[in-house]
C-alpha cells in the first residue's frame, strides 16, 4: 500500500510539473496534425517530438473520452471528468508543440507542411432527412451532451407544470432515440437507468409516464453484434420497458414529433420531448473537399479518405496521412481502431526519421539514392472485441475466439475496461469519484 501511495503521489507531482521544452528547430521536418480525437491524440501521445516540429490544429482544446459521453448526459459522470485538456499532453513533449485552436477549413494537398495527418473524425449522418439538424440532438461532442442534459431536465420540469393536457405531459416525457447502433443502444440504456434510479425518486408523480423508445430502420438493433447478444439486448430492453421499434424508418423530423414509416409500411407520427439522433457517421465537408482534389481513380469512397497499408492517403505521394473516422478502411470506424492507428503512425514517423538518416549515409558512401530500399511495416489491427452497455447494470461483450458474454459480470468488465482506457490518472480518479457519488447520493438533477 505504501509503494502504491508513493507511486500515486509521484504521478500526481509529475503531472503538474512539466519540464522546459526544446524550441522549434527549422532544420527538422514539420508535421501538421488536424484534430484532437482518438487518432490524433494517440499519435501525439507516442510521437517522438525530438525529431520533428509539430503543429496541432483543432477546434477542441481537449480530448474527449467518447465512450462515456452517454453517461454524462444523465449525470452518471460529469463532462469534465472525461475531458483532458490537450495542453496536459503537449506540455510534456520534448519539443514545444504549436497548438492552434481553430477549425481547418481547406487543405491544399500540394502547398503544405512536410507531413499532414488528417484526424478530423466524421460528422453525424442525417441522410438529408428534413428537420434533423434543427430539431434533434446529436451525441458526438461535449456540447451535444450538455444540450441533451439541459433538454432532458427541461422536459421533466415542464411536465410537472400544473394545468397541462395529458397529451402534452406524455409528449414531454417521451424520449426517442433514433438509430439502433451501439451509440443509440447505450444511450437508451443510460436513460433507463436514470428513470429507474432517480426519476422514480424525485419525480414520483410523473415517473410512470416517462417512456423511452428506440427507433431502428433494420430488423434488429446492433447489426454488427452476434445474434445471441442481439437477442439478449432486445430481451433486456423489453424487461426494462424500453420499446424498440425495429423496421421503422424516420422520414421527417419536426419540432415536437417525427414522421416514421413503420413496420407495416404505414406513415405514423410519434410525438417526443427529447430526440437523440444516432444514425452513424458521414464525411466532413473538409474531407469530401480534399477527396475531390485528389485523383478520382484512387479516391473513390464517399465515406472517407482511401489510405494504403501504411495509412498514407492514396494520391498524396506519401505526404498526407489519414486516421480514424475520416479514413475509409476495412475496419469499423471505432475509437479502438483510431487509437491503434495513431500509435502506429507515431512509430512510423520514428522509423521514417531513422530511415532518412540511413539513406543520407548510404548516399554519402557513394550509392545512388534510388537504390536505397525503404521498408516500413504496414498497419495491422488486432480487434480486441466490442462492448456495449444495455442498462440495469448489464452489458454485452463480443470478444475474439467467438467468446460472447452478457450480464452483470460483463458490466463490471465494461466498467474496468473503460476505466483503464481513460486518458490519465486524473480522468480515472474523477470518473471513479463520479461513479461513487452517483451510487451514494444519486445523479445530480440540477441544470
Ligand atoms: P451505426 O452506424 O453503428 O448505427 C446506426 C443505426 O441507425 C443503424 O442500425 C441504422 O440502421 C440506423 N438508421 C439509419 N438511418 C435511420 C433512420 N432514418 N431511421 C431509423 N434508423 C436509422 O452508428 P453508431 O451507433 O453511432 O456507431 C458508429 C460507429 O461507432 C460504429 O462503428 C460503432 O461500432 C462504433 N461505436 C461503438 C461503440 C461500442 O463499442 N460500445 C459505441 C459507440 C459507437
Amino acid at each position: 500500500a505504501a509503494v502504491g501511495l508513493a507511486v500515486f503521489a509521484w504521478t500526481v507531482y509529475e503531472s503538474r510539473h512539466p519540464l522546459p521544452q526544446f524550441e522549434w528547430d527549422h532544420s527538422k521536418e514539420t508535421i501538421a496534425i488536424l484534430g484532437t480525437g482518438w487518432g490524433s491524440t494517440s499519435l501525439l501521445k507516442d510521437l517522438d517530438t525530438e525529431n520533428y516540429n509539430v503543429v496541432l490544429v483543432s477546434p477542441r482544446a481537449y480530448f474527449l473520452f467518447t465512450p462515456l459521453l452517454p453517461s454524462s448526459t444523465v449525470g452518471t459522470v460529469e463532462l469534465r471528468s472525461i475531458m483532458q485538456p490537450i495542453r496536459f499532453l503537449t506540455r510534456f513533449k520534448r519539443r514545444e508543440i504549436l497548438y492552434v485552436e481553430g477549425n481547418c477549413t481547406n487543405i491544399d494537398p500540394t502547398k503544405k507542411y512536410d507531413y499532414l495527418v488528417v484526424g478530423v473524425g466524421a460528422e453525424n449522418a442525417t441522410f438529408g432527412i428534413p428537420g434533423v439538424k434543427e430539431n434533434a440532438c446529436f451525441l458526438k461532442e461535449a456540447w451535444d451532451a450538455r444540450r441533451i442534459r439541459t433538454q432532458l431536465l427541461d422536459c421533466l420540469e415542464s411536465a410537472t407544470f400544473p394545468g397541462q393536457p395529458e397529451s402534452e405531459i406524455n409528449r414531454l416525457l417521451h424520449m426517442v432515440v433514433v438509430g439502433g447502433g451501439p451509440t443509440g443502444v447505450e444511450y437508451a440504456a443510460e436513460l433507463h437507468d436514470f428513470l429507474n434510479d432517480d426519476i422514480q425518486t424525485w419525480y414520483p408523480d410523473i415517473a410512470g409516464k416517462f417512456k423511452i423508445t428506440l427507433v431502428e430502420a433494420t430488423p434488429h438493433v446492433l447489426g454488427m453484434f452476434p445474434k445471441d447478444l442481439i437477442q439478449y439486448t432486445e430481451r433486456t430492453f423489453a424487461e426494462n420497458k424500453v420499446e424498440i421499434l425495429n423496421n421503422t424508418m424516420v422520414k421527417e423530423v419536426h419540432q415536437k414529433d417525427i414522421l416514421v414509416l413503420n413496420k407495416d409500411k404505414e406513415l405514423e407520427t410519434i410525438p417526443f420531448g427529447l430526440l437523440v439522433w444516432a444514425t452513424g457517421n458521414t464525411a466532413r465537408p473538409l474531407v469530401s473537399d480534399l477527396i475531390s482534389k485528389l485523383p478520382k481513380d484512387l479516391q473513390n469512397q464517399r465515406r472517407g479518405l482511401v489510405v494504403d497499408d501504411w495509412l498514407a492517403v492514396k494520391g498524396s505521394k506519401g505526404s498526407i496521412y489519414a486516421l480514424g473516422d475520416c479514413s475509409a478502411t476495412k475496419w469499423a470506424p471505432t475509437a479502438q481502431v483510431a487509437s491503434r492507428q495513431g500509435a502506429y503512425l507515431a512509430e512510423q514517423f520514428a522509423q521514417l526519421y531513422a530511415l532518412k538518416r540511413e539513406k543520407s549515409k548510404f548516399v554519402e558512401e557513394g550509392n545512388k539514392p534510388e537504390e536505397f530500399v525503404q521498408k516500413l511495416q504496414p498497419f495491422v489491427y488486432n480487434h480486441q472485441g466490442s462492448l456495449a452497455y444495455v442498462g440495469g447494470d448489464k452489458a454485452i461483450a463480443d470478444l475474439p475466439f467467438g467468446i460472447h458474454l452478457s450480464g452483470a459480470m460483463t458490466y463490471l468488465f465494461w466498467r474496468s475496461a473503460y476505466m483503464s482506457n481513460l486518458f490519465s490518472l486524473r480522468n480515472r480518479v474523477l470518473v471513479g469519484f463520479d461513479w461513487l457519488k452517483a451510487k451514494t447520493f444519486g445523479r445530480d438533477i440540477s441544470r
